[in-house]
């Protein structure tokens, strides 16, 4: 039965920490582990969650993206765990939009990411995968894969004028619903 992890938030040491490449993807604990992050992952009904997240420095991230009130075009996924995942290449094309994180509440921040990434990641059969990710999907992984080498969104801003609270980021954005 899976387990529904309590979220570390910033100032837990482990979201500072580099996190360890994964060797036995076959291990048993590390398949319960990663049942528990999907169940998690799915309770708190997020675009993505990284193994940190949960207090376990491992480098393991889950995609869910799923459509939203902001992205109503968010693609729709089968939730996919990935361990060892990597960028192997990122666009010069560079888009600044909104995230927000579990580990950082109440804020919210305009993050400038490659729009257009090439992946490669190991599936939880330890199958290696390539994709290309372009858009949301891309800055989702960007924004996990930061989580595995002590990086939150915070990190990247350019100014901190582009960080705002969850409060006014709600204002902000049913303007431009309306515009
Ligand atoms: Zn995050």
């Amino acid at each position: 039965m899976a387990r529904i992890l309590e979220i570390a938030e910033l100032g837990a040491p482990v979201i500072r920490q580099q996190a360890a490449t994964v060797t036995d993807v076959h291990d048993h604990q590390l398949q319960a582990f990663i049942d528990d992050l999907f169940a998690t992952a799915a309770d708190e009904n997020g675009m993505g969650i990284a193994a940190p997240q949960v207090s376990v420095p491992k480098r393991i991230i889950i995609l869910s993206s799923h459509p939203n009130v902001r992205y109503p075009y968010a693609p729709s996924m089968e939730p996919t765990a990935m361990i060892n995942p990597e960028m192997t290449w990122g666009s010069s094309d560079i888009h600044k939009d909104w995230e927000g994180c579990l580990t950082v509440p109440g804020m919210r921040g305009l993050v400038p990411r490659h729009q257009t990434i090439r992946i490669r990641y190991q599936n939880r059969e330890g199958v290696l995968i390539e994709a290309e990710y372009e858009g949301f999907l891309a800055r989702v992984f960007q924004h996990e894969v930061d989580h595995l080498d002590g990086l939150v969104f915070l990190d990247r801003v350019e100014s901190t004028t582009d960080l705002v609270t969850e409060k006014e980021w709600q204002k902000i954005i049913a303007q431009n619903r309306q515009s």
